[in-house]
């Protein structure tokens, strides 16, 4: 048995849920290729989550040595706004799991300000060091959008836990100077270790044989990808489609589904109708993750119109696979493409600065292919072992672990 112990809280992001629907996104696919990718170097891994209405076993193993642990705390339909005052019963339960089990963890390493919480009563209790991931921070999206309401408690127990755990990790300079200039943490103990990408799964692909299973016709296709919510600001890709004036025909796939019944969407349907847009737009809902490379693979251009983006895994699955991608220049889409050469980074939410660089793509094969190509190889970086061995090694200063890693983001 391994002597390598974490302990993974991601009290509302399970690792099994699949992405792309509700509030599943990119946490839950970075917990689960971290956890994975940390098991195959030999790490055991427990990952604690609260119990939700899919859950069918409340152990549940993702490879040799990692296991998702389900804890009931609060009721499994419960929203997420509602789940603070769950956090001390999540505490309680784990530390009774733990017990009954007889287990011990070198390390904690918690995801998002929830999780944070606990991870920080939960290693402080069994004299480990806490490493924490937020993912988001409050702050930030609030700064990001007018609009964006956050609980009051979370800005609070992000700055104090920033002031409490051992090592905090920041997907890019962006979010770290923003850890340091909004909650005054100690620059010292933020570390960048970017997310990863899985590069098997997420690869080139022939485009032809891509459309031909997707059944698309030959018209040029601007994809987007994720979550459907006011963050994604999928108003700009309507509109940036709006003020193409490009001779070719162009189509618009908005692939997952919304966060929040159908507000977004309708909203996003209704300007599309206004924009005389709605032959040209399809909703394809929710697509299964391993089924991305397809639509990746089928499109010219990967549109990111987010008004915030911590990290952007979307961009980067696209530039694994080879596509263009056009994005605001905001939060760590501005680390992760390389604006000239693995696509363009727009400055301003402007449907025309999105729509010209979109018509400079489609309309030059030799443009679309150099950028697909540097952005395969600048993603051939980001592998998930790549990732894992810069966390594992975060852990190593702590705990004392054999480092892994010469790679530095
Ligand atoms: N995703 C998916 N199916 C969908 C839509 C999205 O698997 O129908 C995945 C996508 O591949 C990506 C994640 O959801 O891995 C979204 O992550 P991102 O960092 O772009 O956004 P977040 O959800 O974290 O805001």
């Amino acid at each position: 048995m391994s002597e390598q112990r974490a302990a993974f809280i991601t009290l509302h992001a399970c690792p099994l849920a699949a992405p792309g629907q509700g509030k599943s996104g990119g946490m839950n696919v970075y917990v689960r290729q971290l956890a994975a990718a940390l098991g195959d170097m030999g790490m055991q891994i427990d990952i604690f989550t609260r119990e939700h209405s899919d859950v069918s076993n409340r152990i549940e193993t993702i490879g040799t040595s990692v296991r998702v642990i389900h804890i009931k705390a609060g009721e499994p339909e419960a929203h997420v706004g509602e789940l603070y005052a769950h956090l001390p019963e999540f505490l309680e339960q784990v530390n009774t799991f733990k017990e009954e089990q007889g287990l011990e963890y070198d390390v904690v390493h918690s995801h998002y300000w929830l999780s944070s919480w606990v991870g920080r009563e939960l290693s402080q209790a069994m004299g480990v060091p806490h490493v924490v991931t937020f993912h988001t921070l409050a702050l930030l999206k609030m700064q990001s959008r007018a609009g964006e309401v956050e609980q009051a408690e979370r800005p609070v127990v992000e700055g104090e836990v920033m002031a409490t755990a051992d090592r905090i990790i920041a997907f890019s300079p962006h979010e770290r100077d923003a850890m340091v200039r909004l909650y005054g943490a100690d620059a010292a103990k933020v570390s960048l270790v970017p997310c990863g990408v899985d590069l098997s799964v997420f690869c080139p692909l022939d485009r032809k044989t891509a459309r031909g299973r997707l059944g698309l016709n030959g018209d040029k296709i601007l994809l987007y990808v994720g979550r459907v919510e006011p963050l994604k600001g999928l108003d700009l890709l309507v509109e940036t489609a709006a003020q193409m004036d490009s001779e070719q025909g162009v189509r618009v796939m908005v692939v997952g589904a919304d966060v929040n019944g159908d507000r977004e969407m309708d909203r996003v349907k209704l300007l599309a109708k206004e924009r005389d847009l709605e032959d040209q737009i399809d909703f394809v809902g929710q697509v299964d993750h391993n089924e991305l490379p397809l639509y990746y693979n089928a499109a010219d251009v990967c549109v990111v119109p987010s008004y915030y983006e911590s990290f952007g895994l979307v961009a980067l699955e696209a530039m694994a696979c080879g596509t263009p991608v056009v994005a605001t220049r905001v939060g760590g889409l501005s680390t992760i493409i390389q604006h000239g050469s693995t696509g363009y980074l727009k400055p301003w939410r402007c449907p025309d600065a999105f729509a010209n660089s979109v018509e400079m793509i489609i309309s030059s094969d030799g443009l679309q292919q150099s950028l697909g190509e540097a952005g395969r190889k600048r993603a051939e970086g980001m592998g998930w072992d790549n990732v894992a061995a810069m966390v594992w090694d975060e852990y190593a200063v702590l705990t004392g672990y054999p480092t892994k890693s010469d790679n530095k983001y």
